[in-house]
């Protein structure tokens, strides 16, 4: 059973769970392996999983069988469980949750060998409109308070399997990062009665150095601070936006962009390991402002060290302007 805990001198909250002990570790595939015999998430294979939360399935097919586009599945190796018991307690001055929480796996698409730039726009639709059935669920349990999405993939990603697959956490707690987050976009929003983001993007505009892309709806853009080399924000430009609230219309536009982005940072750095993390507004919180999703692309080039971990200050050593300079260059090839 994991714990989630607060840590009091970082005013953190940190998981512990001693079920991720026994992941298996990362294989790398070649790219031979359209489908491994052994993979849990392979077309087929579905018995190896524990049953399906949700799917996105051809007619006529039916539940943990052959059929999907897109199938959701519990983590085996969870880092917290929905069926733990939903209670707060204190051992002295520390506080301690009993592990509650969603651990779900969004098992991207059927093939075990397909990297984000081969997949199609049909692909990130599904894989979009997965992700929206889900948040949007997990918004119903009022005992969640906060839902992570998030990509982990290559063993510099932190990924223990190589079939494309997403993850998906429901925490009954806010962790401090994303807190404080919530907390600046409500200022700048009480102050100027103006979206964080929108005076963001309209620097970023304003400036174009650091612009990839931009289409009718939505913005691509190397971030100021970027964290890592060749990081990628996407967010809305022109439609008030929670991204498990837009209209299909417009996730295809945004799967389409998404293709582009994928093929453009692959040029520059080949087949590459990164994490995605997609941003959720505030559910449960006297957080009245609207609020525009981002989706983050973070490439791991680097490996972190100490300064970074005991700061929690990244160290880049790519500008982002050279990066958006060089994306923008490869889609004109
Ligand atoms: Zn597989």
């Amino acid at each position: 059973m994991s714990e989630i805990r607060y840590n009091r001198l970082e005013d953190s909250y940190v998981i512990i769970a001693p079920e991720r002990l026994h992941r298996p570790d990362y294989m790398a595939w070649s790219k031979e392996d359209e489908k491994d015999a052994s993979c849990p998430f392979c077309e087929g294979n579905e018995a190896m999983t524990p049953s399906e939360i949700y799917a996105i399935r051809e007619n006529g097919s039916f539940k943990d069988e052959k059929g999907w586009h897109t199938r959701v599945v519990p983590n085996l190796f969870k880092a917290v469980q929905i069926e733990a018991p939903y209670i707060l307690k204190h051992e002295g001055a520390n506080k301690i949750w009993d592990g509650f929480g969603a651990h779900e796996i969004i098992i991207d698409m059927p093939k075990h060998f397909k990297t984000m730039s081969e997949w199609s726009q049909t692909t990130y639709f599904y894989w979009l409109k997965t992700i929206q059935a889900r948040v949007t669920d997990l918004k119903k349990d009022i005992r969640v308070t906060h839902i992570s999405v998030f990509k982990n993939n290559g063993a510099s990603g932190g990924a223990s399997q190589s079939h494309p697959h997403t993850q998906l956490i429901g925490l009954p707690v806010i962790p401090r990062n994303i807190e404080r987050k919530y907390e600046r976009i409500h200022s700048h929003y009480m102050s100027s009665g103006r979206i964080l983001m929108d005076d963001i993007i309209e620097e970023e505009r304003v400036d174009g150095r650091r612009v990839v892309r931009e289409t009718d709806s939505f913005i691509a853009f190397c971030p100021f601070a970027s964290e890592y080399p060749f990081e990628v924000m996407i967010t809305s430009s022109s439609i008030n936006a929670e991204l498990d609230k837009i209209e299909d219309i417009k996730l295809e536009e945004l799967s389409k962009l998404l293709q582009e982005l994928f093929t453009m940072i692959e040029m520059q750095l080949g087949n590459f390991d990164f994490n995605i993390s997609i941003s959720i507004a505030p559910i449960r919180k006297s957080f009245d402002v609207p609020y525009r999703f981002e989706i983050r692309i973070m490439p791991r080039i680097y490996r972190h060290g100490g300064f970074e971990l005991s700061s929690g200050s990244m160290i880049n050593p790519v500008e982002p302007e050279r990066c958006a300079e060089l994306l923008r260059e490869s889609c004109e090839k």
